[in-house]
C-alpha cells in the first residue's frame, strides 16, 4: 500500500469539500485552509471549464500538492440553460441558496417543462499547470416547492430522473452515488489511479 495522494480542493464551499472527501476516500482531501492566504479567485469565465481552470491554476501556484477545483451549476431547459455558470449568483451577488431557490421557482411559475440537469466540471492542476479536466452531469426535474433539508444549493428543488424525492431528501449516500460531482470524480479517480 502506497501513501495516500494528497489533494487540495480549491473551493470555499464546505458542502463540495465534504462530498468530494466522501467519494475520494482513497485520497487525503484537504480544503483551502491547507494553503496560506488563498486568494478570492474571481469567476470571470463564461463556461464551467473556464472557471474551474481559473480556480485550480491560481491555487496550485501556492502549493506543491495536487489541486482539484469544482465548478458546477444547474441548467434548466425552459430557461435556456440558466442559471448555468451563474447558479451561485442567480439572485444577485448578495444572494444565498434560499433566495436562489425562490427566484428559480418564480421563473418557472406556470411552466410545464421542468426538466433540468446539474453539471460539474473539475480541473486537476499542479504548479500552475492544468493536468486534466473532467465532467459529469445528472438529469432531473425542478419540483414545485422545496423538499427536504439536506444538501446545499438547489438540492431541495431537484429530483433526479426516476425519483419523486429531491436530492435534499434522498441524502448524501444516494446523491453521492449518482450526482454530477460523483460522475466527474469517476474520471478523477481513474486519472489518479496511475499514480498509486
Ligand atoms: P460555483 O461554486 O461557482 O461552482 O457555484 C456552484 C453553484 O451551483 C452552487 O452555489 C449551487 O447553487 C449550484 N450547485 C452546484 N452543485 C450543486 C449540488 O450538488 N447541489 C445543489 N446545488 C449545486
Amino acid at each position: 500500500m502506497g501513501m495516500k495522494i494528497r489533494v487540495i480542493v480549491a473551493t470555499r464551499n464546505a458542502h463540495k469539500v465534504e462530498e468530494i472527501r466522501a467519494i475520494l476516500s482513497d485520497c487525503e482531501v484537504l480544503d483551502l485552509s491547507a494553503v496560506e492566504d488563498p486568494p478570492e479567485v474571481e469567476e470571470t469565465g463564461t463556461t464551467f471549464v473556464a472557471n474551474a481552470t481559473l480556480k485550480a491554476v491560481a491555487i496550485s501556484k501556492l502549493t506543491d500538492a495536487l489541486v482539484l477545483s469544482d465548478d458546477s451549476g444547474l441548467e434548466v431547459d425552459a430557461l435556456g440553460g440558466e442559471p448555468g455558470v451563474y447558479s451561485s449568483r442567480y439572485a444577485g451577488e448578495d444572494g444565498n441558496d434560499a433566495l436562489n431557490n425562490e427566484k428559480l421557482l418564480r421563473e418557472l411559475e406556470g411552466r410545464e417543462d421542468r426538466t433540468a440537469r446539474f453539471r460539474c466540471v473539475m480541473v486537476l492542476a499542479r504548479a500552475g499547470e492544468v493536468l486534466a479536466d473532467f465532467s459529469g452531469s445528472v438529469e432531473g426535474g425542478i419540483l414545485a416547492a422545496r423538499q427536504g433539508e439536506g444538501g446545499f444549493g438547489y438540492d431541495p428543488l431537484f429530483a433526479p430522473e426516476g425519483y419523486e424525492a429531491s436530492f435534499a431528501e434522498l441524502g448524501e449516500e444516494v446523491k453521492n452515488g449518482m450526482s454530477h460531482r460523483a460522475r466527474a470524480l469517476d474520471g478523477v479517480v481513474k486519472w489518479l489511479a496511475r499514480f498509486s
